[in-house]
């Protein structure tokens, strides 16, 4: 058993199509996603269809999921993700939306994993796990092997053996008696300085993690930006991934 792990897709049909090309070279057998498919990028009705075209096991919701399948005000949002929120909302059909609004902040598989968009601990607050000390909070609502999550857009992994240890990482090989914390990166806004398409592959049976990256066609992605109208902004932090 495989699994592809998709986070923050953000309506970037560009990179979600070259990820999902390589997850199938890779031979994933099952997807799995921790939310934020729409927002910032031009390709939300694409983005929400081919996940669900992808029959995941288990996708949770993200803020912007949350934000732009519901009509309340925006709160805690710059203005640029705003206006991608606002834009979002006109985008999106009424089938879509319900889908959205329906999906759970957090969810268990089987005694080994749990996916979450934010934190554990109080999900839908939206925190941010950058450090050992808010993974530890994160840890202690954590009661399976392995987590993964986003929302931060930097692929950060936190294992916790008595004491809680982090960092960036390639591969990880899961031991037992520990607690990891995967960030999965993101698929269509990546921040930690490279702009190649991030996602996570996970096996089981292999106690194997591996984060993956991909190039895709940034040019495009960011010219369907401009065309829609969308903050500038948004198109150039593609090209730099921050
Ligand atoms: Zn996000």
């Amino acid at each position: 058993m495989k699994y592809a792990v998709l986070g923050d897709v953000h309506a970037n049909l560009e990179a979600l199509t070259a990820v999902l090309e390589k997850a199938r070279e890779l031979g994933v057998d099952s997807y799995l996603c921790i939310g934020d498919i729409v927002g910032y990028n031009a390709n939300p009705q694409e983005c929400l269809e081919m996940v669900r075209l992808l029959n995941p096991e288990v996708v949770t919701k993200g803020n912007h999921d949350e934000q732009a399948s519901s009509e309340t005000e925006l709160v805690g949002f710059n203005p640029q993700a705003a206006r991608a929120i606002e834009w979002t909302r006109e985008q999106l059909r009424e089938d879509q939306r319900l889908w959205l609004a329906a999906l759970p902040y957090r969810q268990t598989i089987g005694a080994r994993l749990t996916l979450v968009h934010a934190t554990l601990d109080m999900p839908h607050m939206w925190g941010y796990v950058f450090d050992k000390y808010s993974a530890e909070v994160c840890l202690g609502y954590q009661f399976t092997q392995v987590c993964f999550f986003g929302h931060t857009h930097v692929p950060l992994a936190f294992e916790k053996y008595g004491t809680v240890n982090g960092g960036r990482y390639d591969e990880i090989r899961l031991q037992a008696n520990h607690k990891y914390l995967i960030n999965v990166g993101s698929v269509g806004q990546p921040r930690d300085g490279d702009p190649r398409a991030a996602f996570v592959t996970y096996s089981p049976d292999d106690r194997l993690v591996q984060l993956h990256r991909v190039e895709y066609d940034i040019a495009t992605a960011q010219q369907k930006i401009l065309a829609a109208g969308l903050p500038e902004r948004l198109a150039q932090r593609l090209g730099v991934g921050r």
